[in-house]
């Protein structure tokens, strides 16, 4: 009898296995064979295991106990959960996850995967297990940079839960890290990976150790928190956010800052795939509010925001139609001292599917960020002059105003195009105002400057718009040099009403003057107020429904033929 037989007994089938053992582990080299008596709970191991793994011998009775003692704490209650799998027969291999951190013989914890199939005797009762344990360079489905797993499992994982705990609640958080393609532009993807991996550690780090965090697509990472509840969300994220600031002081020049998006299950939805997309929508909101924070979902946001991409697909096609739904309402600009028709602003409307017609407030925005008002600019430039040279054959200085965004201004082909409209449509440039509509930080100031400057030889106007909100402000002022500005409408609200706005409007008309700038005053409804702005403000222009509200071309013409 040899000393393995003596140790598993004479009756067990796993007599004659060893010879196998070998020749397995032959086949999967730095592989562990092991082979469990199901009756005897007696497991016999490779030769290798014995010795890595410090086994006494190749038979052992505790070898669950054994095994449990190597794997990694924060593993161990998934191991736990999944052991009991691994020895049923037919228990579907993807519910279950068998893979652990387990302590490999140089002392590192390293990820492996455990897998195994039982051996039935003559009538069909399963008698033997043997098993395989499978060290892994990196978790099977993990990202390769970070070692976290990634969207496939992070979506099993929530499924699992869903699965089993029906009734539980939670949340599924989506963090993207804002800015990211900004460190591997400047540094190379080589510190991109190192940076990257840090901050998965740090994040990791400030996370329960029961919640795991998860690769996913490009710059983002898959949180899933059983029975988290909102404020218990937001303390993490706010750690979160805390622990990016460390990643900034490494090195000064690194910033970045993570956003992030949570949906609540199962208020918001109950399956892993609407789940994992509302986080997502909810991480898309976080961004477009400015990033560095988190957003939960909302149905109301989500309808927004399905209402804003619905938008954006349709102003796609029409831009692809050549503008089609797209027209242009002038609004009557006067003279203030005596009320005269001097010219008009053209204000950009669209028809709906429907038919109804949609104010800019709803698509400039979206045009604006998505780029889509570069094309849209130049048909609202080509129309609205072609219509200011109709229009001068009644009115031969007629002056067209029209509205442009920084965003066209920054675009190297926008100085050439309008040259070139101009000259196309034979107009006096002197006749046309550009209003510049202010909408975000300025980059590139010296170029916007030249710009500036291209118009002005020309023979352009400027004229800042909303003056008094937002970017226009004295500030602007004092770097550019327009021929107008337009007082913005809100401060001729109340200016009847109020004496702080009547001395507001007043002082900043003085001012605009004394630096030899016109200006134009907005949204006037009342004769008493026009009154006002006439006689104790020297208002150079009106603008406002007293005089006139936006029109369609064929109502606007009207005027002339009076
Ligand atoms: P804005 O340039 O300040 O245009 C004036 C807005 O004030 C217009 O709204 C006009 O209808 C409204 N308004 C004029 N007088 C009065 C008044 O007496 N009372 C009141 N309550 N409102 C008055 P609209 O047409 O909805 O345009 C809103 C904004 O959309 C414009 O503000 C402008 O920033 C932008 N926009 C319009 N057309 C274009 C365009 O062709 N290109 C670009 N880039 N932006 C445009
Ligand atoms: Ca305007
Ligand atoms: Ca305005």
């Amino acid at each position: 009898m040899t000393e393995i037989t003596q140790l598993i007994g004479e009756q067990s089938p796993l007599n004659g296995m060893q010879s196998y053992f070998g020749v397995l582990q032959k086949l999967a080299s730095h592989s562990y064979i092991f082979a469990a008596d199901l009756k005897t709970k007696r497991v016999m191991v490779s030769d290798n295991f014995m010795t890595d793994f410090n086994f006494p011998s190749r038979v052992v009775d505790d070898f669950d106990e054994r095994l449990a003692s190597l794997i990694y704490p924060d593993d161990i209650e998934r191991y736990e959960k999944s052991v009991g799998k691994l020895f049923i027969k037919d228990e579907g291999d993807d519910d279950f996850d068998f893979e652990y951190r387990i302590c490999r013989p140089n002392g590192e914890f390293n990820w492996s995967v455990i897998k195994g199939a039982l051996i039935e005797d003559e009538n069909g009762e399963a008698t033997i297990w043997v098993g395989m344990l499978l060290p892994m360079d990196v978790r099977f489905g993990a990202d390769k940079v970070t070692g976290l797993l990634g969207r496939d499992e992070f979506a099993k994982a929530i499924g699992r839960e869903l699965k089993s705990s029906p009734d539980a609640s939670g949340a599924v958080i989506i963090i993207g890290l804002d800015n990211f393609n900004v460190i591997t532009e400047s540094y190379g993807h080589g510190f991109g990976d190192i940076a990257l991996r840090q901050i998965a550690q740090n994040i990791t780090d400030v996370l329960p150790p029961d919640f795991p965090l998860y690769k996913l697509d490009g710059y983002t990472f898959g949180l899933f928190m059983p029975y988290a509840m909102p404020e218990e969300i937001e303390i993490i994220f706010s750690s979160i956010q805390l622990c990016m600031r460390e990643i900034r002081n490494v090195d000064d020049t690194i910033y970045c800052t993570a956003s992030a998006g949570a949906a609540l299950y199962p208020t918001d939805a109950a399956d892993d795939v609407t789940l994992m997309r509302y986080a997502e929508v909810a991480l898309e909101i976080a961004r477009q509010k400015g990033r560095d924070q988190i957003s939960f979902f909302s149905k109301e946001t989500y309808d927004r925001w399905r209402y804003d991409i619905g938008m954006q697909n349709l102003m796609q096609n029409c831009i692809a139609k050549g503008c089609e739904d797209f027209f242009l309402c002038y609004q009557p600009q006067v003279d203030a001292k005596d009320g005269r028709l001097i010219g008009a602003e053209a204000l950009l409307r669209w028809y709906d599917r429907d038919g109804s017609v949609v104010a800019p407030m709803q698509f400039i925005p979206m045009l604006e960020k998505s780029r889509m008002i570069i094309p849209v600019g130049h048909w609202i430039i080509e129309n609205a002059v072609a219509t200011a040279k109709r229009w001068q054959k009644y009115m031969p200085d007629f002056q067209m105003s029209i509205n442009i965004s920084l965003y066209q201004l920054e675009e190297h082909m926008f100085f050439p195009f309008v040259e070139d409209c101009l000259a196309r449509h034979e107009i006096d440039p002197s006749t046309i105002t550009f209003e510049l509509t202010e909408s975000h930080n300025v980059y590139d100031w010296e170029f916007v400057n030249q710009q500036f400057k291209n118009f002005h030889d020309l023979g352009i106007k400027i004229a800042m718009d909303d003056f008094g909100t937002g970017y226009a402000s004295l500030g602007f002022l004092k770097n550019f040099k327009c021929n107008l500005i337009k007082i913005d409408r809100v401060f001729i609200q109340d200016v009847l009403k109020s004496e702080f706005d009547r001395n507001l409007v007043k002082y900043t008309i003085k001012l605009c003057h004394s630096i030899g700038t016109e200006v134009c005053i907005e949204g006037v409804e009342e004769e008493k107020a026009y009154i006002f702005l006439r006689d104790e403000c020297n208002a150079d222009y009106i603008q406002g429904f007293f005089f006139g509200y936006p029109e369609m071309e064929e109502v606007f013409v009207r005027r002339f033929k009076k």
